[in-house]
């Protein structure tokens, strides 16, 4: 039986959302004139309300498209490119959706990307980047790899008082956190369905009428002519299957996974010795990210996969080598303890005997992937 701790990278797909897909998978194209493309249209824009129901936004602000990455993409390239300006700002922690939008905007289109800083908690810290309008800022609600919740509301009020437009990548919130589109302010904001139990695939952009993104893509004009491309209706109405089940149990989740993370690290701490814990709060309730000193993150990955439990290092390891996230460098965290790091990310179905076994079982991984050394 394998435990899987891995839930920030994706969620089981939620049983509502799998009936809702099976009901909906025989539609034909949402742009048809004839009763099979009403049908479909009728089935695409039910799950665009309820959508724009849940998050604060209107209908007409939710825009489907292939993955988290797309919508921030949209979002980015796309508000930097509308804007006369050439200046973009960005958290120092971003999803690599964003940054490397971001670095790509700054090496090849003439932007000159400032980054905000984080304190060593993974929490940005200074805003004073802001205070010049830009093109685009943009933040993340909460971080992927420490799951630490970012000043949103700070950064939104700060980029809008200069009249900088704002994009907030809540691709690891959508589902776990209180998400008001309206109330937030920002000028566009980035979901994905797989991380709250919906489809892997279908992804969120929830964007304001003004200032709209200019769109990176071209076709046939569907989703606001941001997205364009035929429909997936079944994925839409699977995706407000699962975002209506996840915020309906948001907080007694976020309550137990909190209690079973807190178990978790209090028992590591007795147990393993020289424990850097990356978490700080606020932070998500299913998050933990740790730290052991000596050991590399890939061995503890494989001696745990062995014994059945499923988790990440977090950070995207390219070609084979173990590189420190830059998540962590950015906090401050030595690059040979960064390296030893393991993500735990809690989900719906996680149980207490979930924890127990890796309480268990961490101790003797730690030590052997400590004698094993560092590459
Ligand atoms: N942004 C954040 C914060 C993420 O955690 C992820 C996925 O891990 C993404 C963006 C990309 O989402 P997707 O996997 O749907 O492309």
């Amino acid at each position: 039986m394998s435990h899987y701790f891995d839930h920030a990278a994706t969620s089981p797909m939620r049983e509502a959302a799998r009936e809702a897909w099976l009901r909906h998978a025989g539609h034909r194209n949402a742009g048809g004139q004839y009763a099979s493309g009403r049908a479909a249209r009728g089935a695409l824009e039910g799950a665009r309300e309820e959508i724009a129901a849940l998050l604060g936004a209107e209908p007409v602000e939710v825009v489907f498209t292939g993955s988290g990455t797309e919508a921030d993409n949209i979002a980015v390239l796309g508000l930097y490119r509308a804007s006369a300006l050439n200046r973009a700002v960005g958290s120092a922690v971003e999803h690599p959706a964003v940054r490397e939008a971001l670095a790509h905007l700054g090496s090849r289109e003439g932007a000159e990307v400032e980054w905000l800083p984080v304190d060593a908690g993974g929490h940005v810290c200074d805003l004073s980047a802001l205070d010049r309008p830009a093109a685009v800022a943009t933040c993340m609600y909460a971080n992927n790899e420490t799951g630490a919740l970012q000043p949103v509301e700070r950064v939104v009020a700060a980029a809008r008082a200069v009249g900088t437009p704002v994009h907030i990548d809540a691709v690891q919130a959508l589902g776990r956190c209180a998400v008001d589109f309206r109330a937030l302010g920002a000028t566009t904001l980035a979901g994905s369905a797989h991380k709250f139990g919906g489809p892997r695939g279908v992804g969120l952009l929830l964007a304001r009428r003004s200032p709209a993104p200019q769109p990176p893509l071209f076709g046939g004009g569907q989703e606001r002519g941001l997205r364009p491309g035929t429909q997936d209706v079944a994925g839409a109405a699977a995706t407000a299957a699962a975002l209506r089940e996840a915020l309906a149990e948001r907080e007694a989740e976020a309550r137990r996974q909190g209690l079973l993370r807190d178990r978790l690290l209090r028992e590591v701490l007795a147990t393993v010795e020289d424990v850097r814990v990356n978490t700080a709060q606020p932070a998500l309730p299913g998050h933990l990210s740790l730290s052991f000193p000596g050991a590399e993150g890939d061995s503890l990955i494989m001696l745990l996969d062995s014994l059945g439990v499923e988790a990440a290092t977090g950070s995207a390891c390219h070609s084979g080598v173990n590189r420190a996230s830059e998540v962590l460098l950015a906090m401050g965290v030595p690059e040979r303890e960064a390296r030893g790091t393991v993500r735990f990310t809690l989900g719906p179905e996680t149980s207490e005997k979930d924890v127990e076994y890796l309480a268990a079982h961490l101790p003797g991984v730690v030590r052997r992937a400590r004698a094993a050394g560092m590459a």
